[in-house]
């Protein structure tokens, strides 16, 4: 028989799935021996039967009301008994905990009877009254369906009626009258009068939990952080204790340690003669919990003594809710809390400090995605002030910049020289250019998945979306903020993207101290305890000692060559040679195209040839002793060309003037027209330009043959690899290696010395991974080109995919999220997982690595651990990144 309630010491906190966060927590407490308020759970798996049917599963009243007659035994009174009644509350709590549930509801068992026995003894009239006006409303807004503002404006128009500011200025009789309003209210709106009945309460709260589980706010919630639809959620249900009984009664919020900053201390708030929400309410001032010690010192010195002993088992920061009734303590709530980034990392350094966690365990509490938080510039949070208004944090960073509302105006106002904010209520395609051009991004709608959150983060752009209190009238070009603030196009706004948040006028810059630690060792040695700077540079010191992976960066100057040897970076695993191709030596790239002659032809290659030299010994040197590998040029060459409309303007404006148009311009458009590609992104380009173009390969390899020799004879220890790209079938690359050996021999003959560069290949296409135990003959190494991998396996263009569909399949479920950002494991992971062991069947020794942007994101990194690649490549600036999360995929 399937079992639907546990009582708090039946559970433990590994039975989240079954008893939810809030009902396992309670459990573990109860197990613990804190002073819990007896209570059970009723299980995620009764909701479940109950979604399916619609009706409550057979025998669960019956189990609910055995543990109630328990709860009743050891209380010496029952659920709502007329003298003297047992109360009790009802709180929802799935195994992810999520807004959007129905709200917990106090003080069920009071009725007309029960409210005057309460009242006797407690001796206290108003509280009894002020505790029933509560569940009256409560259970006839989240139970009943009445809207929970009809209750706020009876409430409203009596404190009016008696000239009163304040609730607590209510009388007994006032609050009598008004649960006879309430009632009143209840039945005109549904027909329906409040239960009288306890049991009735009880079990008409517990099913509506049930069905809370598909309101439409959870739904949205769920689909935005991906949590399963069928997984249903606990109910719990517990002895009422009373925080506002008087003056020494109370309720308060707690954490172990502060989640801002991870320090050890007491943190957290207390609000005399409160209950429930009160304290995190905002009606009345609280005070800082060490104020509690004055208060009453015996109920403090047991709060810290519980939260002690919550760390210490949790073996991590909690977070606590707790009630005082009359001077006695009682425990109601805790979670592993939720923390910052930089909380994370201090965090975990003092627990391992402590001796609470291995220096493990210290590594798998953090993560790539908070240390990159912590290298972005921030705001200086003591000029921060408060916040016109809140979003959702879609894509890191802190940005300043005037406030446009269309993308036009944005585009015009950076083209001249201004910072802006482009503010929509939610961006389409149409919005790019105006992305591009702006410093951030805020919409007033959607969520991380939105078109706004999408772009922007792959374009790295500030982006703060869904900023729901915001009022955005693009017509009139202002919004409004919750306040009633009045923004008009031009004012000055700050946006954190790391916080969600919107600031007026212009807040200040503060460098990351990560950053300035690894950019030059500086930082760290903070005054009190653990600084964040320590604990990011202990964290990664522990990664690089457990990793498999090494991590080399995507470089093509020697500027980057330098600072990704700075962040850690054991070598370049890509070099493009594109970007050396353009600038002042474009002219010699189109007379190259446009050479009529072998002899023409060579000679602009020839005077590339130096430049390209000279761009190779500046890597080499800065990444001396370490592996560099080189791409031979990958794009299509009229890349390299002027624009074709451009071209033919000058040309017709030259004819319509009745001059002769410039010869060089005619030849070119002729290039032009002649090298025009429907797909360029699938045509002339890569290993296929090598085998075509005459003399490329030649004068790229010899420029990196001689750099090598140039380098050599300086006493240096260069390492090249040439890496050739877009192989599809072995014999491209064995014709373009054949090239490549011959000239290196040229040179070490010519140059008596032996160069030994290893020749490999891109594998970025799916006919190259199907056939990679052919091209391992050839290869000396392998290096997945993710991005074109991802492209031709799903046989979209990046550019085009994230312009236009992008959103639209998110929202329909196709994406959960974007293929560039995290490795698709099932299609393109799959064809990195035939290359590798195809290749290394071949060639044990084979060298893989990847070098697309996948080789900087966490989940991609884990996923290229285990399938068992030699190293990752990314931005210089993903390298702690990757490092870390090398280490972290290592301890899994
Ligand atoms: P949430 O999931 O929003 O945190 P809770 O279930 O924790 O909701 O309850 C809301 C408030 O009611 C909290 O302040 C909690 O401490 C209080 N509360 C819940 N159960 C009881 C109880 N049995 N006695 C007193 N206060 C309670
Ligand atoms: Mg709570
Ligand atoms: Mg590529």
């Amino acid at each position: 028989m399937v079992r639907y309630v546990y009582d708090f010491t039946e559970g433990g906190r590994d039975m989240a799935d079954l008893l939810g966060g809030k009902g396992s927590n309670l459990a573990e407490m109860t197990r613990l021996g804190l002073p819990v308020p007896p209570g059970f759970t009723v299980t995620s798996e009764a909701c479940r039967a109950f979604l399916e049917t619609g009706s409550e599963p057979a025998g669960l009243w019956e189990e609910v009301s055995a543990h109630l007659a328990g709860l009743e035994a050891s209380a010496g009174r029952s659920l709502g008994q007329p003298d003297d009644p047992l109360l009790l509350s009802v709180r929802s709590g799935a195994k992810f905990s999520m807004p959007g549930m129905m709200e917990t509801i106090l003080d069920i068992g009071l009725n007309d009877d029960s409210v005057l026995g309460l009242a006797k003894v407690s001796g206290n009239e108003r509280f009894a009254w002020d505790s029933y006006r509560r569940l009256v409303q409560m259970l006839g807004s989240t139970v009943m369906g009445v809207d929970s503002s009809r209750f706020e404006r009876s409430l409203a128009l009596l404190k009016d009626l008696r000239g009163v500011q304040d609730d607590v200025h209510l009388t007994a009789s006032d609050l009598a009258e008004l649960v006879e309003t309430y009632k009143n209210l209840i039945h005109l709106e549904t027909g329906d009068h409040f239960p009288q009945s306890p049991a009735e309460q009880l079990r008409r709260a517990i099913l509506a939990v049930f069905e809370s589980w598909n309101g439409e706010r959870a739904r949205l919630y769920r689909r935005r952080e991906h949590i399963a639809d069928d997984l249903g959620t606990a109910v719990n249900v517990q002895r009422m204790v009373f925080g506002n009984l008087g003056a020494d009664s109370g309720s308060g919020v707690a954490f172990t340690r502060d989640p801002a900053t991870g320090r050890s201390g007491l943190y957290g708030d207390y609000l005399p003669d409160a209950q429930g929400e009160d304290v995190v309410a905002g009606i009345r001032n609280t005070v800082p919990l060490a104020e509690l010690k004055r208060l009453d010192a015996r109920s403090y010195d047991g709060l810290r003594t519980h939260m002690r002993t919550l760390e210490r088992h949790y073996r991590d920061l909690c977070d606590i809710e707790f009630t005082i009734e009359r001077g006695t303590l009682w425990m109601l709530q805790t979670r592993v809390g939720k923390r910052t980034a930089e909380a994370a990392f201090v965090l975990a350094a003092e627990l391992a400090d402590e001796g609470l966690i291995t220096p493990d365990e210290a590594l798998a509490r953090v993560s790539g995605e908070g240390l990159a938080r912590l290298m972005f510039p921030r705001f200086d949070a003591s000029a921060t002030g408060t916040a016109l208004a809140h979003g959702v944090p879609a894509s890191p960073g802190a940005a300043v910049g005037t406030v446009v509302f269309d993308s036009a105006q944005a585009v015009r106002r950076a083209a001249a020289g201004e910072k802006v904010v482009l503010v929509r209520q939610e961006t389409t395609p149409d919005d790019l250019p105006g992305m591009i051009a702006a410093q951030a991004v805020l919409t007033s709608r959607g969520g991380k998945t939105s078109h706004a959150a999408v772009v922007a983060r792959g374009m790295g752009k500030v982006c703060v979306c869904g900023a729901e209190e915001l009022t955005v009238d693009t017509e009139a070009r202002r919004f409004t903020a919750a306040d009633g603030t009045v923004v008009e196009e031009g004012t000055v706004v700050s946006v954190d993207g790391s916080a969600g948040a919107v600031y007026a006028g212009s807040v200040p810059l503060v460098d990351s101290a990560v950053i300035r630690y690894l950019e030059d060792g500086r930082g760290g040695g903070g005054s009190q305890g653990v600084d964040v700077v320590d604990a990011v540079a202990r964290a990664l010191a522990r990664a690089d000692t457990v990793r498999r992976l090494e991590v080399r960066a995507n470089a093509d100057t020697p500027e980057d060559a330098v600072r990704a040897r700075r962040f850690g970076a054991q070598g370049i695993g890509l070099c493009r040679t594109e970007h050396m191709f353009l600038g002042d030596r474009r002219k010699l790239v189109e007379q190259m195209i446009l050479a009529g002659t072998d002899a023409e032809r060579d000679r602009a290659l020839a005077d590339l040839l130096p430049l390209q030299r000279r761009d190779f010994v500046g890597i080499l040197e800065a990444m001396d002793g370490l592996p560099v590998t080189i791409r031979l040029l990958d794009p299509p060459l009229h890349e390299f060309l002027p624009d074709h409309t451009e071209l033919a303007v000058r040309i017709a404006t030259a004819q319509a003037r009745g001059e002769e148009p410039d010869a060089h311009d005619v030849a070119l458009l002729g290039a032009v027209n002649r090298m025009h590609e429907e797909n360029p992104m699938l045509g002339l380009r890569g290993v296929r330009l090598g085998l075509v173009v005459p003399g490329l390969v030649a004068m790229q390899v010899r420029a990196i043959g001689e750099a090598v020799t140039e380098r050599l004879s300086a006493g240096g220890a260069p390492q090249a690899e040439i890496m050739v790209p877009l192989v599809g079938d072995v014999r491209e690359l064995r014709l373009v290696r054949a090239e490549v050996q011959r000239v290196l021999a040229e040179i070490s003959r010519a140059a008596g010395v032996v160069l030994d560069c290893p020749v490999g290949t891109m594998i970025e296409l799916p006919r190259a991974a199907l056939t990679a135990g052919r091209i391992a003959e050839e290869a000396e190494f392998f290096s997945f080109g993710t991005n074109d991998l991802t492209q031709t396996t799903w046989g979209f263009s990046r550019d085009d995919v994230e312009a236009e569909f992008f959103s639209a399949y998110l929202d329909k479920g196709v994406f959960s999220t974007s293929p560039f950002e995290a490795l698709d494991r099932e299609g393109v992971g799959r064809l990195v997982n035939i290359a590798v062991a195809e290749g290394r069947a071949t060639r044990p020794d084979l060298k893989i690595g990847v070098c697309g942007e996948h080789g900087g994101d966490p989940d991609s990194v884990h996923f290229f651990h285990t399938a068992g690649l030699d190293y990752v490549s990314c931005s210089p600036f993903r390298v702690p990144v990757a490092r870390l999360e090398a280490g972290r995929a290592a301890l899994e």
